[in-house]
């Protein structure tokens, strides 16, 4: 099993010719109402590749909360470790939309912040059979680490992606207890302050990120490929040449791709190179957990 251990959130969006500024009122002209948060559309692309899934963590006890576990079932991501909370609201995200694709976000956490230790104990059964544990930063660090420790304990692999990218350093233990780091250029940028924007500094940027004692680094630079680095060398992998239209969620659709190549056994390039080939895929669709491609596409691209 891969088991996601992350934000859940239903995100509202509304499309406008512009975005509005403090105070004002504009007209819209259209808005859609999906399911979001990296867990969750982690979750969903690794269930669309046809791996077996769980997603834990919280939503609500509320209208979102039945919105989003209605779309986890129809994509067959299993939620029996998503546990409803009463005392939160469902996490959201209102975004807004302008004609040039620009969009402003507020991401409300709600329930996703509410996770605590207690959600990491509980998953102590599921934690045991995971192969692979893949996680974000929508949700509390500590419960996140604690799960962590379990999958490695009993051989299972840890893969995060530390998104969005956190404000303050990551302590000491999650480079110890984490077997795979997936960053964007900005994340790269605020973990080890390199920006990736060539191979040269892909290559620093990496070597700084296993130095802190991380197996396996992976710097993500969208259509520029990937950089990755482990104990048995490192090199660049370039992007899949694709007609991209809508990078949202190409990260989320590279990391499930990741976890479900690594659950079933793919050496690290050849890992590297599903997940490759999941996120080009993604920016040829819009949305988020609607973009994620079937193992098929995805086979079809990896064949040319
Ligand atoms: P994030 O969405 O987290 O910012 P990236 O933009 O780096 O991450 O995208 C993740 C992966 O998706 C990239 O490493 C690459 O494999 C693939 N990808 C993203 N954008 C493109 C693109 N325009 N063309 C081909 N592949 C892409």
């Amino acid at each position: 099993t891969i088991v996601v251990f992350g934000s859940t959130n239903v995100d509202v969006v509304a499309y406008s010719d512009r975005l509005p500024r403090p105070g004002e009122t504009v007209h819209g002209s259209g808005y859609s109402i999906g399911l979001g948060g990296k867990g969750a559309n982690q979750a969903v692309a690794v269930a669309r590749l046809g791996g077996a899934v769980e997603l834990a963590g919280r939503t609500g006890v509320d209208a979102f909360g039945t919105l989003a576990r209605e779309r986890l079932h129809h994509f067959g991501v299993g939620t029996s470790h998503l546990l409803p909370d009463p005392a939160a609201a469902t996490g959201i995200a209102v975004i807004g939309v302008d004609a040039r694709a620009e969009n402003c976000i507020t991401v409300v956490g709600g329930a996703n912040m509410a996770v605590d230790a207690s959600d990491a104990d509980r998953l102590a059964p599921v934690l045991a059979q995971a192969r692979v544990l893949l996680l974000q930063l929508e949700v509390p660090l500590a419960p996140a680490l604690a799960a962590a420790k379990a999958v490695r304990a009993v051989g299972g692999r840890v893969v995060l992606d530390p998104a969005p990218a956190p404000a303050e350093p990551l302590p000491d233990e999650v480079w110890r207890n984490v077997d795979v780091m997936t960053p964007n250029e900005t994340e790269t940028e605020a973990l080890v302050g390199i920006r990736p924007v060539d191979i040269p500094s892909a290559a620093r940027a990496a070597a700084a990120l296993t130095e802190r004692g991380l197996p396996v680094a992976l710097v993500k630079m969208g259509a520029h490929g990937v950089y990755w680095r482990s104990a048995e060398g490192e090199g660049h992998i370039p992007a899949f040449k694709v007609t991209a239209i809508d990078t949202v969620a190409a990260g989320d659709c590279f990391n499930g791709g990741l976890a479900f190549a690594l659950a079933r056994g793919d050496a690290l390039p050849d890992a590297i190179r599903f997940a490759s080939a999941c996120g080009a895929l993604a920016t040829t669709k819009r949305g988020a957990s609607d973009a994620a491609p079937a193992l098929d596409e995805v086979e079809a691209l990896l064949r040319q």
